[in-house]
């Protein structure tokens, strides 16, 4: 990979033109992102006029890596990691960042996946490795820099898990209070690192939707900064590094399709507009062929392609469903960022896929003994959302192709001892009798 050196333009700048809505296509100027993250023109769905934010991408290309740059190291913190995109980030190019090094995962050659599956080649990028162990912290440190920025005395977010620990953990690293809205059948384990990183935990005696509307209303009443998914058009801006960072691990080429597990659809989003990003800024020729895979139990994405519920007014209209699964980062009756997520694999030429919990449960122990990499349910579902497309003739054995490893087993551990495969250990005496046993895996072996 390139170590670039950039031209520092001048302090403040950022590139940042202004914003389009999703819903209705209005054109909003920069000055509007400072005061509110959605589109005026919904009254009666306030908070679903989700914004996509654009840029001057000339001005940007200069500051931005490439094959033409010269190929310096530079390890100052504010460049660390996925900052050194920042030229398409919306935040000031001076601002201060979190600490914690964010971005820049391994992309693993996984040969032995590849040999399995007939394929070129499959690629693993692996976002168990960053500091809070998920892909939600590529979101929260922009999250929490931007709060920084703006001045907000508080930075807030709904989430039952990893977007949650993300943000306590990079408010944490700079400072900030944090007040996360969970609902009170959150896993203990979870509720327990984000009281290790200080965060303030309001436990809602109800459900996501009345936890999200909870921290909606608090951020409102107090001016605090809302990193809630699906309303915050910087989220999606963050989580579009993974995409600038394959690209330039593969040498500013891209696979022929990635595979990543869906709920609110906002990794999706990013990986999209990231894809998208580098063909405008012309370090790439052409977007991926994106999979979003999700969990039968929670669908919705794929009942709407079912129901070709295509457009956002479509998409608006789909009542929630109740969502079930084992991958509990990807359960979600109602996904925030549905339109968003939706244009993403129809503009891509990609689609939903859907996989059993058993089949997900399966893909994890797959993944680890495939590549060695450990990931959660929620993470492991790319590899099994590759194995309905191989079924079902979507992709051809030539192909590259990436699964993102979007969480890390550690989160939950427990999960694998539920898979199909039987792993048992096995039992020995404390003495010299127990080589009797030893001696048959020695000879296996061999
Ligand atoms: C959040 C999350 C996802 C899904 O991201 P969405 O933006 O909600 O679709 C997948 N895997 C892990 C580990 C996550 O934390
Ligand atoms: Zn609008």
């Amino acid at each position: 990979m390139h170590v670039f050196s950039p031209h520092v333009p001048p302090a403040q700048a950022h590139f940042v033109t202004g914003a389009i809505c999703v819903l209705c296509g209005n054109s909003l100027p920069a000055e509007h992102l400072r005061y509110s993250h959605v589109c005026p023109n919904h009254p009666r769905i306030p908070d679903e006029g989700i914004l996509d934010i654009q840029y001057d991408y000339q001005a940007a290309a200069p500051f931005f890596p490439g094959v033409e740059r010269d190929c310096q190291s530079l390890e100052t913190d504010t460049w660390r990691g996925l900052w050194r995109y920042r030229a398409l980030f919306p935040l000031a190019w001076n601002a201060p960042v979190p600490s914690l090094t964010v971005g820049l995962t391994p992309l693993y050659d996984a040969a032995k996946l590849a040999k399995a599956f007939e394929l070129h080649q499959v690629l693993v990028k692996d976002d168990s490795r960053q500091p809070t162990a998920s892909f939600k912290d590529r979101a929260s440190c922009l999250a929490v820099a931007l709060a920084v920025e703006s001045k907000a005395p508080v930075v807030a977010t709904a989430s039952t898990g990893n977007a949650a620990a993300a943000l306590a953990g990079m408010a944490a690293a700079m400072n900030v209070p944090c007040a996360i809205f969970v609902p009170e059948s959150a896993p203990a384990a979870k509720i327990a690192q984000l009281l290790a990183f200080g965060a303030r935990v309001f436990l809602v005696q109800g459900n996501y939707d009345q936890a999200f509307g909870l921290c909606m209303e608090a951020c409102r009443r107090y001016g605090w900064y809302n990193r809630n998914t699906g309303y915050n058009p910087n989220m999606a801006e963050g989580k579009k590094s993974a995409a600038f960072e394959i690209a330039e691990q593969m040498n500013w080429d891209v696979p022929d399709a990635v595979f990543v597990g869906v709920g609110d659809g906002c990794i999706m989003a990013g990986l999209h507009k990231g894809f998208a990003d580098l063909v405008r800024m012309g370090r790439t020729r052409r977007i991926p062929r994106l999979y979003g895979v999700q969990a039968e139990g929670s669908d919705f994405l794929w009942q709407a392609q079912e129901e070709k519920r295509f457009t956002p007014e479509a998409l608006l209209a789909k009542a929630p469903i109740v969502a079930h699964t084992v991958a509990d980062s990807i359960a979600a009756g109602l996904p925030r960022d549905r339109v968003k997520a939706m244009r993403a694999v129809r503009e891509s030429r990609g689609c939903f896929l859907r996989v059993s919990d058993q089949a997900i449960l399966a893909a994890i122990p797959e993944l680890a003994q495939g590549c060695g990499v450990f990931a959660e349910p929620a993470g492991a579902a790319s590899l099994a959302g590759l194995k309905v497309a191989l079924e079902k003739k979507l992709i051809a054995p030539k192909e590259r192709i990436c699964l993102v490893a979007t969480g890390s087993g550690l989160k939950d551990a427990i999960a694998v001892s539920h898979a199909p495969q039987r792993f048992v250990p096995i039992f020995v005496p404390p003495d010299s009798a127990a080589f009797a046993i030893i001696e048959s895996v020695h000879t296996e072996a061999k």
